[in-house]
Protein backbone atom coordinates (compact mmCIF):
# COMPACT_ATOMS: atom_id res chain seq x y z
CA UNK A 1 0.00 0.00 0.00
CA UNK A 2 1.72 3.14 -1.37
CA UNK A 3 1.56 6.37 0.93
CA UNK A 4 2.79 9.37 0.00
CA UNK A 5 3.28 12.34 3.05
CA UNK A 6 4.58 15.94 2.05
CA UNK A 7 6.27 18.00 5.36
CA UNK A 8 6.31 21.94 4.62
CA UNK A 9 8.86 23.62 4.50
CA UNK A 10 7.13 26.99 6.05
CA UNK A 11 8.30 28.05 9.93
CA UNK A 12 6.22 26.28 12.18
CA UNK A 13 6.71 23.14 10.64
CA UNK A 14 8.39 20.22 12.64
CA UNK A 15 10.04 17.32 11.23
CA UNK A 16 11.39 15.70 14.81
CA UNK A 17 8.04 13.91 15.28
CA UNK A 18 7.02 13.00 12.02
CA UNK A 19 10.66 10.90 10.92
CA UNK A 20 10.40 8.16 13.96
CA UNK A 21 6.31 7.81 12.42
CA UNK A 22 8.33 6.40 8.92
CA UNK A 23 10.42 3.92 10.29
CA UNK A 24 7.83 0.90 10.15
CA UNK A 25 6.13 2.30 6.58
CA UNK A 26 7.26 0.38 4.11
CA UNK A 27 5.97 1.56 0.77
CA UNK A 28 6.04 5.45 1.44
CA UNK A 29 7.96 8.02 -0.37
CA UNK A 30 8.46 11.27 1.34
CA UNK A 31 8.29 14.73 -0.61
CA UNK A 32 9.40 18.26 1.20
CA UNK A 33 9.22 22.42 0.03
CA UNK A 34 11.37 24.48 2.43
CA UNK A 35 10.09 27.74 1.75
CA UNK A 36 11.73 29.35 5.35
CA UNK A 37 15.15 27.57 3.45
CA UNK A 38 14.70 28.63 0.50
CA UNK A 39 14.38 32.65 2.27
CA UNK A 40 17.24 32.24 4.80
CA UNK A 41 19.67 31.14 2.30
CA UNK A 42 18.38 34.03 -0.60
CA UNK A 43 18.51 36.44 2.27
CA UNK A 44 21.98 35.71 3.30
CA UNK A 45 23.47 35.21 -0.45
CA UNK A 46 22.54 38.77 -0.75
CA UNK A 47 19.35 37.32 -3.09
CA UNK A 48 16.28 38.04 -0.96
CA UNK A 49 13.11 36.51 -2.61
CA UNK A 50 10.63 38.64 -4.18
CA UNK A 51 7.36 37.89 -4.67
CA UNK A 52 4.38 38.40 -7.34
CA UNK A 53 0.28 38.19 -7.47
CA UNK A 54 -0.90 36.70 -10.29
CA UNK A 55 -3.63 38.77 -11.99
CA UNK A 56 -6.15 35.65 -10.37
CA UNK A 57 -4.80 36.86 -7.01
CA UNK A 58 -2.06 34.26 -6.40
CA UNK A 59 0.95 35.29 -4.57
CA UNK A 60 4.33 32.94 -5.91
CA UNK A 61 7.63 33.40 -5.33
CA UNK A 62 9.61 34.76 -8.53
CA UNK A 63 11.68 32.11 -9.55
CA UNK A 64 14.62 33.81 -12.37
CA UNK A 65 17.98 32.22 -13.46
CA UNK A 66 18.90 34.08 -10.17
CA UNK A 67 17.04 32.73 -7.63
CA UNK A 68 16.62 28.99 -9.18
CA UNK A 69 20.22 28.88 -7.87
CA UNK A 70 19.26 29.80 -4.41
CA UNK A 71 16.02 27.11 -4.63
CA UNK A 72 18.67 24.36 -5.92
CA UNK A 73 21.12 24.75 -2.96
CA UNK A 74 18.20 25.03 -0.38
CA UNK A 75 16.39 22.08 -1.45
CA UNK A 76 18.66 19.79 -3.22
CA UNK A 77 21.70 21.06 -1.22
CA UNK A 78 20.52 22.17 1.94
CA UNK A 79 17.21 20.43 3.17
CA UNK A 80 17.28 17.40 1.05
CA UNK A 81 20.68 16.44 2.53
CA UNK A 82 19.44 17.28 6.48
CA UNK A 83 16.20 14.93 6.03
CA UNK A 84 18.22 12.21 4.84
CA UNK A 85 21.06 12.66 7.66
CA UNK A 86 18.10 12.89 10.22
CA UNK A 87 16.45 9.82 9.06
CA UNK A 88 19.86 7.70 9.50
CA UNK A 89 19.81 8.86 13.01
CA UNK A 90 16.66 7.16 13.23
CA UNK A 91 17.59 3.89 11.45
CA UNK A 92 16.05 4.59 8.57
CA UNK A 93 17.91 4.30 5.17
CA UNK A 94 16.51 7.16 2.84
CA UNK A 95 18.08 8.96 -0.44
CA UNK A 96 17.48 12.18 -1.53
CA UNK A 97 16.13 13.22 -4.82
CA UNK A 98 15.29 16.25 -6.57
CA UNK A 99 12.75 16.14 -9.34
CA UNK A 100 15.92 16.26 -11.67
CA UNK A 101 17.41 12.98 -10.53
CA UNK A 102 16.39 10.01 -12.84
CA UNK A 103 13.98 12.47 -14.49
CA UNK A 104 11.90 11.60 -11.39
CA UNK A 105 9.51 15.26 -12.50
CA UNK A 106 9.09 16.20 -15.75
CA UNK A 107 7.53 19.80 -16.54
CA UNK A 108 7.73 22.14 -19.24
CA UNK A 109 8.73 25.85 -18.54
CA UNK A 110 5.48 27.89 -17.44
CA UNK A 111 4.95 30.41 -20.32
CA UNK A 112 3.24 33.89 -19.66
CA UNK A 113 3.29 34.18 -16.13
CA UNK A 114 1.54 37.72 -15.70
CA UNK A 115 1.75 40.00 -12.68
CA UNK A 116 -0.09 43.00 -11.13
CA UNK A 117 2.03 45.95 -10.78
CA UNK A 118 0.74 49.24 -9.76
CA UNK A 119 -2.34 48.12 -10.97
CA UNK A 120 -1.06 47.17 -14.07
CA UNK A 121 -0.45 43.45 -15.56
CA UNK A 122 2.83 42.86 -16.87
CA UNK A 123 4.57 39.94 -17.82
CA UNK A 124 6.97 38.14 -15.51
CA UNK A 125 10.90 38.28 -16.83
CA UNK A 126 12.84 35.48 -16.63
CA UNK A 127 10.46 33.00 -15.16
CA UNK A 128 11.92 29.30 -14.14
CA UNK A 129 8.76 27.70 -13.20
CA UNK A 130 6.98 25.06 -14.64
CA UNK A 131 3.96 22.95 -14.96
CA UNK A 132 4.40 19.29 -14.16
CA UNK A 133 3.97 16.68 -17.41
CA UNK A 134 4.71 13.57 -15.80
CA UNK A 135 6.00 11.69 -13.05
CA UNK A 136 8.99 8.82 -13.75
CA UNK A 137 8.08 6.24 -11.47
CA UNK A 138 11.36 3.66 -12.45
CA UNK A 139 13.35 5.26 -9.93
CA UNK A 140 10.82 5.36 -6.79
CA UNK A 141 10.32 1.66 -7.51
CA UNK A 142 13.65 0.29 -7.71
CA UNK A 143 14.04 2.22 -4.31
CA UNK A 144 10.74 1.38 -2.83
CA UNK A 145 11.54 -2.12 -3.38
CA UNK A 146 14.90 -2.10 -1.77
CA UNK A 147 13.28 -1.15 1.23
CA UNK A 148 14.94 2.62 0.96
CA UNK A 149 13.01 5.68 1.54
CA UNK A 150 12.62 7.84 -1.15
CA UNK A 151 13.17 11.94 -0.26
CA UNK A 152 11.85 14.20 -3.04
CA UNK A 153 11.59 17.49 -3.58
CA UNK A 154 11.63 20.28 -6.57
CA UNK A 155 13.28 21.12 -8.75
CA UNK A 156 12.03 19.64 -11.95
CA UNK A 157 13.41 19.18 -15.52
CA UNK A 158 12.13 19.96 -19.05
CA UNK A 159 12.58 17.54 -21.89
CA UNK A 160 15.38 19.66 -22.82
CA UNK A 161 17.39 19.76 -19.79
CA UNK A 162 16.07 22.61 -18.28
CA UNK A 163 15.59 22.79 -14.50
CA UNK A 164 12.59 24.60 -13.49
CA UNK A 165 11.11 25.22 -10.16
CA UNK A 166 7.71 23.69 -9.77
CA UNK A 167 5.38 23.67 -6.63
CA UNK A 168 6.19 20.43 -3.59
CA UNK A 169 2.35 20.68 -3.04
CA UNK A 170 2.04 19.93 -6.60
CA UNK A 171 5.06 17.58 -6.58
CA UNK A 172 2.82 15.23 -4.14
CA UNK A 173 -0.12 15.33 -6.01
CA UNK A 174 1.70 14.52 -8.83
CA UNK A 175 3.83 11.24 -7.72
CA UNK A 176 0.47 10.10 -5.28
CA UNK A 177 -1.33 9.74 -8.88
CA UNK A 178 1.64 8.24 -10.88
CA UNK A 179 2.48 5.60 -7.65
CA UNK A 180 -1.34 4.78 -7.37
CA UNK A 181 -0.88 6.00 -3.99
CA UNK A 182 -4.69 5.00 -1.78
CA UNK A 183 -3.32 8.44 0.46
CA UNK A 184 -1.59 11.41 0.38
CA UNK A 185 -1.17 13.65 3.63
CA UNK A 186 0.02 17.07 3.68
CA UNK A 187 1.61 17.90 7.01
CA UNK A 188 1.95 21.17 7.64
CA UNK A 189 2.31 24.45 10.59
CA UNK A 190 -1.60 23.99 10.97
CA UNK A 191 -3.91 21.52 12.19
CA UNK A 192 -5.85 21.77 8.91
CA UNK A 193 -8.16 23.33 6.67
CA UNK A 194 -9.43 26.11 9.27
CA UNK A 195 -12.72 27.89 8.44
CA UNK A 196 -10.71 31.25 9.99
CA UNK A 197 -7.09 30.44 9.65
CA UNK A 198 -6.02 32.19 12.73
CA UNK A 199 -8.28 30.14 15.20
CA UNK A 200 -7.15 26.35 15.54
CA UNK A 201 -10.84 25.77 17.10
CA UNK A 202 -12.08 26.34 13.42
CA UNK A 203 -11.05 22.77 11.83
CA UNK A 204 -13.32 21.61 9.01
CA UNK A 205 -12.88 18.01 9.80
CA UNK A 206 -14.49 15.99 6.24
CA UNK A 207 -14.73 17.32 2.83
CA UNK A 208 -16.37 15.62 0.08
CA UNK A 209 -14.37 15.40 -2.90
CA UNK A 210 -17.61 16.80 -4.47
CA UNK A 211 -17.59 19.74 -1.82
CA UNK A 212 -14.14 21.03 -2.55
CA UNK A 213 -15.22 23.61 -4.23
CA UNK A 214 -17.73 24.73 -1.60
CA UNK A 215 -14.58 25.04 1.28
CA UNK A 216 -11.88 27.20 -1.10
CA UNK A 217 -12.56 30.59 -0.17
CA UNK A 218 -11.69 29.26 3.40
CA UNK A 219 -8.09 29.05 2.09
CA UNK A 220 -5.75 32.13 1.51
CA UNK A 221 -2.31 32.20 0.25
CA UNK A 222 -0.70 29.13 0.71
CA UNK A 223 -3.25 27.32 1.21
CA UNK A 224 -5.23 27.88 -2.12
CA UNK A 225 -2.32 25.52 -3.66
CA UNK A 226 -2.86 22.66 -1.44
CA UNK A 227 -5.93 22.66 -2.14
CA UNK A 228 -5.59 22.77 -5.76
CA UNK A 229 -2.99 19.71 -5.38
CA UNK A 230 -5.50 18.16 -3.25
CA UNK A 231 -8.14 18.39 -5.58
CA UNK A 232 -5.80 16.99 -8.84
CA UNK A 233 -4.75 14.33 -6.09
CA UNK A 234 -8.54 13.27 -5.47
CA UNK A 235 -9.41 13.74 -9.47
CA UNK A 236 -6.14 11.33 -10.54
CA UNK A 237 -7.69 8.53 -8.28
CA UNK A 238 -5.99 8.84 -4.94
CA UNK A 239 -9.00 7.80 -1.99
CA UNK A 240 -7.97 10.32 0.49
CA UNK A 241 -5.99 13.05 0.91
CA UNK A 242 -5.17 14.73 4.26
CA UNK A 243 -4.22 18.35 5.62
CA UNK A 244 -2.78 17.85 8.54
CA UNK A 245 -0.77 19.13 11.80
CA UNK A 246 3.40 18.02 11.62
CA UNK A 247 3.63 18.56 15.59
CA UNK A 248 3.19 16.48 18.24
CA UNK A 249 4.04 12.57 18.40
CA UNK A 250 3.56 10.09 15.44
CA UNK A 251 1.46 12.80 13.18
CA UNK A 252 1.31 10.49 10.08
CA UNK A 253 0.06 8.06 12.39
CA UNK A 254 -2.66 10.61 13.59
CA UNK A 255 -3.71 11.93 10.46
CA UNK A 256 -4.48 8.72 8.82
CA UNK A 257 -6.84 8.03 11.94
CA UNK A 258 -8.52 11.23 10.84
CA UNK A 259 -7.03 14.21 12.63
CA UNK A 260 -6.64 16.96 10.37
CA UNK A 261 -9.12 17.84 7.45
CA UNK A 262 -9.70 14.71 5.45
CA UNK A 263 -10.68 14.75 1.93
CA UNK A 264 -12.27 11.49 0.50
P1 LIG B 1 3.73 24.36 4.25
O1 LIG B 1 5.06 24.97 4.03
O2 LIG B 1 3.60 23.62 5.55
O3 LIG B 1 3.27 23.55 3.10
P2 LIG B 1 2.09 26.65 3.61
O4 LIG B 1 2.64 27.95 4.09
O5 LIG B 1 2.26 26.28 2.20
O6 LIG B 1 2.68 25.52 4.53
O7 LIG B 1 0.51 26.56 3.92
C1 LIG B 1 0.02 26.60 5.23
C2 LIG B 1 -0.43 28.01 5.57
O8 LIG B 1 -1.63 28.35 4.89
C3 LIG B 1 -0.80 28.20 7.03
O9 LIG B 1 0.33 28.44 7.84
C4 LIG B 1 -1.72 29.42 7.00
O10 LIG B 1 -0.99 30.60 7.24
C5 LIG B 1 -2.21 29.46 5.56
N1 LIG B 1 -3.67 29.43 5.44
C6 LIG B 1 -4.42 30.24 4.67
N2 LIG B 1 -5.73 29.97 4.76
C7 LIG B 1 -5.85 28.93 5.61
C8 LIG B 1 -6.96 28.19 6.11
N3 LIG B 1 -8.23 28.47 5.75
N4 LIG B 1 -6.71 27.20 6.97
C9 LIG B 1 -5.45 26.89 7.36
N5 LIG B 1 -4.35 27.56 6.93
C10 LIG B 1 -4.52 28.58 6.06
Amino acid sequence: MTLVVKIGGAAGNEVDPVLPDLADRAGTVLVHGGSSEIDRLGAALGRPSEYYTSPSGVVSRRSDSAHLEVVVLALAGKVQTDLVARCAAQGIRAVGLSGVDGTVIRARRKEGARAVVDGRVLRVPDDRSGTIERVDTDLLHLLLGAGILPILGPPAVTATGEIVNVDADRVAAHVAIALAAERLVFLTNVAGLLRAPTDPGSLIHRVRRTELASVLPYALGRMRKKLAATQSALDGGVREVIIASSAGPLPIERAIRGEGTVFA
